[in-house]
């Protein structure tokens, strides 16, 4: 990755936007209100628009269209960023993450304690 404090390359740029996206659903409500649902879709449109990797951002708009957000819940909201992370871990080669464990990575910290 680029050093820090120099301009962000994709992989740079990848893990702290991942960083940013699963922590969002890990604070977004249990029951949200429409408006907050509608919201959350609005902004995952806008960001597909405005991600800063031309291609990277084209390829989501892509699966955008057959991945509608699931914005009904936190936890359907983190398995959905969950799997639309897992599409790109594929495209690149790279061992798909378990979504079940997304509580324990981005929320709770792992069972073991090692983040306490
Ligand atoms: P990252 O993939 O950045 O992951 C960071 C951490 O998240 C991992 O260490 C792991 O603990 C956890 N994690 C891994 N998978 C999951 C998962 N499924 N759910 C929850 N947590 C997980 N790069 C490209 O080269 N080409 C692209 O087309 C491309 N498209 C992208 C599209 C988007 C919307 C985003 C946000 C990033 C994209 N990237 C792309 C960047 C790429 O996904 C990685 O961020 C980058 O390659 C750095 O990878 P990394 O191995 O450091 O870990």
């Amino acid at each position: 990755a680029a050093k820090y404090g120099c301009p962000a390359d994709s992989i740079a740029l990848g893990r702290g936007t991942w960083r940013l996206l699963h922590s969002m659903a890990a604070y977004y409500p249990d029951k949200p209100t429409v408006e907050v649902q509608n919201d959350m879709f609005a902004f995952i449109k806008i960001f597909s628009k405005f991600y800063p990797c031309p291609p990277c951002a084209e390829d989501f708009r892509n699966w955008l269209k057959s991945h509608t957000p699931d914005v009904s819940s936190r936890s359907g909201l983190s398995r959905w960023f969950c799997d639309a992370h897992n599409e790109v871990n594929v495209k690149l080669g790279k061992p798909e993450f378990d979504c079940n464990l997304i509580d324990q990575r981005w929320k709770d910290g792992w069972a073991d304690g090692s983040c306490d």
